[in-house]
């Protein structure tokens, strides 16, 4: 590598350990207990795009490698209040996601998730933790954003709010990439409709076919930061929005049998460390945020 890209990558790499500082000590502060991430399982989050499924036999039982720790945040809440977790994700995306510069095929989420709350709640705590990252990134890292010519802006709370059903009449089926390119500053798109989502985000009785759920969009076109929403937790309700999206119970025999038992009501997100350090240093290509990023469709170490 030339001296000039190590002294980049260098800089890349001091704020990412900064982020994840930061993150885990506000939350730590509001009283959040950080648990240690799942890898295998053979419960997972379905997703809903395709995904080529990753799993490996261990003593004669099927675990899937973690696509999100989605059904294990809910039921790490049976024991805690307030969780969070650095979660490693591997998701084999489809090949036309190699040239986005928003996907890999492993990276890390922070997932959180909180008892007994509603989705604003977590939306507003986003807020803070975003505000107070790029804040002390600001304060703390001067030399490394000088080096990688990035003006950062605090961004101001509460962020700008859109419905799901009015971005796609005002913005096209692009939407998400036209809010992005457009704002300067982060957008939430709320209400998003329940086809397009995964079953354990929950639905709004009051709004059949549609979610209480929400995403947010980064601006200056670096496109999603984070999924998340409240979830559905009675037994009943989960079963039959597994039905609605046309799978099979038994591939969650094991969540199901515990969301028998009981669930706490819950709201969380997960938000990838990668896309947040490529949006927080300015950076052309995910891939430029890991010392060993897995890009679709190319092999790497
Ligand atoms: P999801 O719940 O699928 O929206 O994933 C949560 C967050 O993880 C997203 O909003 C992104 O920040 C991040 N993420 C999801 N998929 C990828 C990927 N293939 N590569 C990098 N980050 C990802
Ligand atoms: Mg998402």
């Amino acid at each position: 590598m030339k001296e000039k890209n190590i002294e980049k990558t260098k800089a890349v790499l001091k704020i990412q350990s900064e982020i994840r500082r930061i993150l885990g000590e506000e939350l730590r502060k509001r009283r959040f207990i950080e648990i240690s991430p799942v890898i295998l399982s053979p419960i997972t989050d379905p997703l809903n795009h395709p995904t080529t499924p990753a799993h490996i036999n261990c003593y004669g039982k099927n675990y899937n490698v973690t696509q999100s720790m989605i059904f294990h945040k809910q039921l790490a809440l049976r024991t805690l209040e307030k969780i969070f977790v650095f979660s490693p994700n591997v998701r084999i995306e489809p090949l036309d996601k190699k040239d986005t510069g928003r996907h890999l095929f492993e990276f890390t989420q922070l997932d959180l998730e909180v008892k007994d709350v509603k989705r604003e709640d977590v939306m507003r705590l986003c807020e803070e933790l975003l505000i107070a990252t790029i804040t002390s990134i600001k304060r703390g890292c001067k030399q490394e954003l000088k080096m990688l010519g990035r003006g950062l802006i605090v961004p101001k709370n509460p962020f700008k709010q859109i419905r799901h059903v009015d971005a796609y009449k005002q913005y096209g089926e692009d939407f998400e990439s036209v809010i992005s390119k457009t704002y300067n500053e982060p957008v939430w798109i709320i209400d998003i409709p329940l086809t397009s989502r995964e079953f354990y985000d929950k639905e709004n009785l009051e709004k059949p076919g549609f979610l209480r759920d929400m995403d947010l969009i980064y601006p200056e076109g670096y496109g999603e930061a984070l999924s998340g929403g409240e979830r559905e937790y009675e037994y009943e309700r989960i079963k039959e929005r597994i039905l609605k999206k046309g799978q099979n119970l038994s591939q969650f025999k094991e969540y199901l049998e515990l969301a028998e038992k009981g669930l706490p009501s819950s709201a969380g997100f997960g938000i990838g460390i990668e896309r947040l350090t490529r949006f927080i240093c300015g950076l052309k290509r995910i891939e430029e945020s890991s010392l060993f990023p897995k890009i679709p469709g190319k092999a790497c170490i």
